[in-house]
């Protein structure tokens, strides 16, 4: 489903001089808390976030303040003139959010797993004016996500947006969760007016990340950032290494860039367009020399047919997967990536060797 629904005018309404920026802790801990960092980041952020309710992965840990946050986050509201947000879980949650005049409402990336949740939240949401945003569901299942996205949009609700805030993974990586790029890119190309905003606090889990994975988010021409602001970021009742300053924050905002979409002189045209050619050229070379290696392939898998040989041989496979890492580390070619493509190739290659090996 392609959406042209929602029009963006409260987005651009928002934004300050600099990129869209939500900017606050990752929990509000009481009230004096929420209120200075409020007013030393309002003059950067545009909306005011703040956690009251905390979904925790194991019981025991600060599960926030619960709904007395609500009238804390209406003085913030008061005294900044900022529209203030919170994350919520259910129905119930979203009715004392609209009692306490909240603007933004966040599903976090623990509910949008939950089609029931999403939908409940959807129902009691249904025809708000308010500004909802639906963070990806913490397993990169692009369709969970867009599934969620496509119940708010057919509740009725207009000031919708996305935020993008990594995977979670079983292995360690240097990210708290993975960002996965391209699968915020393909909800965008199905979803182009639905702003995506950029979480990296959560998908670095590290203060010292946050510039850097900010700034990819806005080469990606992404439309804004989401990021977790504390006035003692280190004893901060959660996320501490993640959060960083309101001094840290405006430093940051001043220095990131915003890409233009496109840029129309006639040399940058002249040269991308040369690029893109040659591009092109390589493309079709790499399919055909795909070809050629299938076709070696099933010469193979007709000569395991003969003499009634497995298709997978594991030692074959190893050596194969070895001396390509190897020679990419001396190509520039990142490991990860030489892995996943020989892991594709290997897979199409044992998939068609299975269909001659059963052939009658
Ligand atoms: C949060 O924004 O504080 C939060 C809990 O995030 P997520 O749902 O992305 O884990
Ligand atoms: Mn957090």
């Amino acid at each position: 489903m392609k959406n042209t629904l929602t029009t963006n005018d409260w987005f651009t309404s928002l934004k300050k001089d600099g990129p869209f920026l939500i900017a606050g802790p990752c929990s509000a801990e009481t009230p004096e808390q929420v209120l200075a960092i409020a007013h030393q980041i309002k003059d950067v952020a545009s909306i005011f976030r703040a956690g009251i309710w905390k979904p925790r992965t194991r019981p025991g840990g600060f599960e926030g303040v619960g709904a007395i946050g609500l009238d804390w986050l209406k003085k913030v509201k008061e005294e900044t003139l900022l529209p203030v947000g919170i994350e919520i879980a259910t129905a119930e949650h979203v009715d004392l959010a609209l009692q306490n005049e909240i603007d933004v409402l966040w599903i976090g990336a623990r509910t949008s797993v939950n089609p029931f949740a999403v939908q409940e939240i959807a129902n009691a949401l249904k025809g708000t004016d308010k500004i909802v945003m639906l963070k990806n569901p913490v397993n990169p299942d692009m369709a969970l996500w867009m599934g969620g996205l496509e119940r708010l949009l057919a509740a009725d609700i207009k000031k919708v947006a996305l935020i993008h805030r990594g995977f979670s993974t079983y292995e360690k990586t240097k990210y708290r969760n993975v960002p996965e790029w391209q699968i915020p890119l393909d909800v965008k190309q199905h979803f182009p007016n639905i702003p995506m905003i950029n979480d990296p606090s959560h998908i670095t889990g590290n203060r010292d990340m946050i510039y850097d994975t900010a700034q990819m988010a806005l080469n990606l021409n992404f439309d804004g950032l989401m990021i977790e602001t504390h006035i003692t970021p280190d004893t901060a009742w959660s996320d501490a290494a993640q959060q960083v300053t309101p001094q840290m924050l405006i430093e940051i905002f001043s220095q990131l860039k915003i890409r233009d979409l496109s840029n129309f002189e006639e040399s940058f045209q002249i040269s991308i367009h040369n690029h893109r050619n040659a591009i092109d050229e390589l493309d079709s070379k790499i399919l055909k020399l795909l070809n050629k290696r299938m076709q070696i392939v099933e010469g193979i898998g007709e000569l395991k047919k003969q003499k009634n040989v497995a298709v997978f041989q594991s030692s074959r496979w190893q050596e194969v997967l070895d001396k390509m890492k190897k020679e990419a580390l001396d190509l520039e070619l990142g490991e990860q990536f030489i892995i996943a493509l020989y892991k594709a190739i290997h897979q199409e290659s044992i998939l068609r060797q299975g269909k001659i090996i059963n052939k009658k």
